[in-house]
């Protein structure tokens, strides 16, 4: 038996894997800032699954950042409380077995670039927006990790083609300002809206706003729809890939799927011929489950 755990910035995501599918499933909320509440509550929520599926199992953790090549610390995690942290010695100390840990969206482009929506694709561009941007690459359902563990982190280069209003842009985690991901993550688009209206709404609350005629509400997906196409064309001009898929919280939001690829030709290399870009845009065929399956795959 597999078990695959998600840790999500506000969810974390269980789930057991037999030969013939799912035994098991469970969420339960991340203990934002307390690093030894983390442990605890992935190690129960396998401990939980086990004791439903009736056997121990291998584990497989997808966290959002990565381990350092040099040292297996965690880094690049917007969950900053896993900064610097041994995760991967510490589970294994408390499951009492070796585990493997892996980026969040690289679980997630591998098990939709396997059997979800973008099967059969050659180049897979998997993205996760939620409280953060991350994403992985897949060629022929291969990950691509490289050298660094980065592979795919389009979050925090610049957002391009910036107008005046957005330069420099906001404070990241990462130390750097006007990262893409502190204007398409979740916390981006309610920070915009807050700014426009006054109002500080969760970024599902905002959509579902201007779905119903509310005019800033509507401004705010607008602009946040333009963005999220100059940051996506940046990845087409060097990626190229067949599909992108998108996943995480705002992939809820079914406006993004029509309106993005209307406008990322603007930006999207294509001089003296007005190609229409072939790269398709798509929701995740595993929604939620997506990163938790790829994270039991990882054995
Ligand atoms: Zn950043």
């Amino acid at each position: 038996m597999r078990v695959g755990i998600d840790l999500g910035g506000t969810k974390i995501e269980g789930i057991a894997l037999d030969g013939s599918g799912e035994v098991a499933r469970t969420r339960v909320d991340t203990p934002r800032d307390d690093y030894a509440a983390t442990i605890a509550a992935i190690t129960s929520t396998v401990v939980d699954l086990e004791r439903v599926a009736g056997t121990r199992g291998t584990v497989g953790v997808g966290i959002p950042g990565t381990l350092s090549p040099d040292n297996g610390l965690v880094k690049n995690a917007n969950s900053t409380w896993l900064l610097s942290r041994p995760l991967k010695d510490d589970l294994a100390r408390a499951l009492g077995r070796e585990v493997r840990i892996a980026n969040d969206a690289n679980c997630f482009a591998v098990s939709e670039a396997t059997d979800g929506a973008g099967a059969g694709a050659d180049v897979v561009f998997g993205v996760i927006i939620g409280t953060g941007t991350g994403a992985g690459i897949t060629v022929r359902r291969r990950l691509l990790t490289g050298p660094n563990g980065i592979a795919g982190e389009w979050g925090h280069n610049p957002l391009p083609w910036a107008s005046g209003d957005e330069n420099p842009g906001p404070l990241c985690y990462c130390g750097k300002r006007g990262c893409v991901e502190t204007f398409l993550s979740g916390p981006g688009l309610t920070r915009d809206h807050e700014q426009r209206s006054g109002r500080r709404l969760p970024a599902i609350e905002i959509a579902a706003l201007a779905a119903s005629g509310d005019a800033a509400a509507n401004e705010t997906m607008a602009c946040y729809e333009h963005r999220m196409a100059r940051a996506l064309a940046a990845v087409i001009n060097v990626l190229d890939p067949d599909v992108v898929v998108l996943g995480g919280g705002l992939s809820n939001i079914p406006r993004l799927l029509e309106n993005v690829p209307r406008l990322w030709g603007s930006w999207v290399f294509s001089a003296g011929v007005a190609d229409t870009p072939r790269t398709r845009l798509v929701r995740a065929a595993h929604g939620d489950a997506s990163g938790v399956r790829g994270a039991a795959w990882l054995w």
